[in-house]
């Protein structure tokens, strides 16, 4: 049994707490290593060796910065496979999708090497007779991250690479489910140029959570995971003062004009739908064909390619659609939605719940499941299931699909399926979520762009990734200077316009 560390000042550091927390290979079913569970001093340590470290590197100018990042997509892709199984082993993704994930995290990680250019801050010549204004974007200091276990590489990169590339310590609190990747990347760092303490990861539960919201030398928190905990996190966060975003669940709907083309939106639909065992925050969840007879030749199409998916391990490599999903727990959670969406009278059109994969019965898989004729007021339409199961619900009209998605509390992202530009218009500019995609399943924007939902799917002002990360992690300092010939000629005690 492997046990886990934290990554401290540079070390691999044995937990002291003496709770641990098992990680399970979701393939196998079995216990594969033990996770730390941090302690509050465990924290603070973690703390202390990043603020002692953090104003050098953040005197060290952002073009050696850059250099770091840009020697650490070297390593990144050096290691690629590792990593992908690794991430694998603990996540139970295929390992061309473990491979996604890392890919997605590298590409903000090459964005963030245009740091120089990001952080050149403003400057106006002459605002005043002599004066100049300038804005410089400074870093935070201490920052942190919490992570969830759906993208155990992309969703830590997504945070440490911006907020180290302007100069910020950070501390990645990964999920407690597949913390080795997160270990990994850590090291890597390093290897690639890091100093000792800039980034460190302590894992953890809500001891460690609790332990950075409340710690007084942390400036901001990051954090992306279910929507209960981001609400819980945002709120305690923000009322200690610090700088906090915080990303939640999902319940993403596929609008499917008639006029689609049907074997593009069936294809997307399976794989935005079932993909990763479905459990991606930009998943598809909710298909909403527009009229019976779209729906009707949405759920033709769509059954003979769903009862073709092939879920086993990774280690079948590409012979594999999709793999376990996480935990035993989930499993029972996911089947338990199952149910209750037939006791309230949804329609099971491919029934999952008796999937078994020989030699691997222990093992968390969930087959494949499509439920048509859902209706609003029904469990498997209100909550985020996060595994392969698909809801049908049937709209009368454009109008009425597009009320669906608007009045669902999560806004993360949505997609429509026409060959109707106006109609697509139209969707895009009215719709309250915040992600998109016109023929495109899961719209997640590229790394120069941002990443985030609205409504329960979003809490805070900046989203992920982009030109917003920059200015998440640094301040905006503006200086109003004068090198005057005439200060001697007395002190001014009005507040003047500069002319
Ligand atoms: P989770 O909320 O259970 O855990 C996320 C993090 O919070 C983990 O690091 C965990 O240790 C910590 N945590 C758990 N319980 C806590 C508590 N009571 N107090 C403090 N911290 C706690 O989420 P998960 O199961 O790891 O991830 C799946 C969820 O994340 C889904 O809801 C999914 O939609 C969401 N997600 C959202 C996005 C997005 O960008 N909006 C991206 C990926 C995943």
């Amino acid at each position: 049994m492997q046990e886990l560390t934290h990554y401290i000042n540079g070390q691999h550091v044995k937990g002291t707490s003496g709770r641990f927390a098992d990680v399970f290979n979701p393939a196998t079913g079995e216990v594969q290593a033990k996770c730390p569970l941090a302690s509050v001093e465990e924290m603070d340590a973690a703390v202390a060796a990043a603020q002692a470290a953090q104003p050098a590197w953040a005197a060290t100018n952002p073009q050696r910065r850059a250099r770091v990042m840009m020697e650490f997509v070297r390593l990144l892709n050096r290691d690629m496979d590792k990593l992908a199984e690794a991430l694998s082993r603990e996540h139970g993704k295929t390992f061309p999708d473990a491979k996604g994930d890392i890919q997605r995290g590298l590409e903000v990680v090459e964005y963030c090497i245009g740091a120089p250019q990001m952080l050149k801050g403003e400057f106006t010549d002459g605002a005043g007779p002599g004066i100049d204004i300038y804005s410089m974007r400074q870093p935070l200091g201490v920052t942190a991250g919490i992570t969830p276990f759906n993208f155990p590489a992309m969703i830590p990169m997504w945070m440490f690479a911006p907020a180290l590339a302007c100069g910020n310590a950070f501390i990645l609190k990964p999920s407690e489910r597949d913390p080795s990747v997160p270990l990994m990347l850590a090291e890597l760092m390093e290897e690639a140029g890091l100093p000792k303490g800039i980034l460190q990861v302590v894992n953890g539960d809500k001891v460690a959570v609790d332990a950075i919201i409340d710690h007084e030398v942390i400036q901001s928190i990051g954090f992306v995971g279910s929507t209960p905990i981001a609400q819980y996190i945002y709120g305690r966060g923000c009322s200690n003062g610090k700088r906090v975003q915080c990303f939640g669940g999902a319940k993403n709907h596929m609008i499917i004009m008639p006029d689609a083309d049907m074997d593009q939106a069936a294809d997307a639909l399976v794989g935005a739908g079932y993909g990763a065992a479905g459990e991606r925050c930009m998943a598809i969840s909710v298909a909403v064909p527009v009229g019976d007879e779209t729906a009707d030749r949405l759920i033709e199409k769509l059954v003979p390619r769903i009862e073709k998916l092939k879920v086993g391990p990774y280690t079948a490599g590409n012979d594999v659609d999709y793999g376990p999903v996480v935990t035993a727990e989930a499993k029972q959670r996911i089947l338990g939605l199952v149910e209750s969406g037939i006791a309230q009278g949804a329609e099971l059109v491919v029934d999952g719940r008796d999937f078994k994969l020989q030699g691997y019965e222990d093992g968390f898989f969930v087959g494949p499941h499509l439920f048509d004729r859902v209706t609003p007021d029904m469990d498997i339409y209100t909550q985020e299931i996060f595994g392969p199961v698909l809801a049908t619900v049937r709209a009368g009209s454009y109008e009425e699909a597009l009320k669906l998605a608007m009045d669902h509390e999560y806004g993360n992202g949505t997609a429509i399926f026409t060959r109707d530009g106006d109609a697509a218009r139209d969707f895009a500019a009215r719709v309250n979520i915040g992600m998109v995609g016109i023929n495109v399943p899961i719209p997640v924007p590229l790394a120069y762009h941002t990443f985030g939902g609205w409504k329960k799917s979003g809490f805070g002002d900046l989203n992920q990734h982009g030109p917003d990360s920059f200015k998440f992690y640094t301040r905006t300092k503006t200086v109003t200077a004068r090198w005057p010939s005439g200060i001697k000629e007395g002190g001014e005690f009005n507040f003047k316009p500069m002319d």
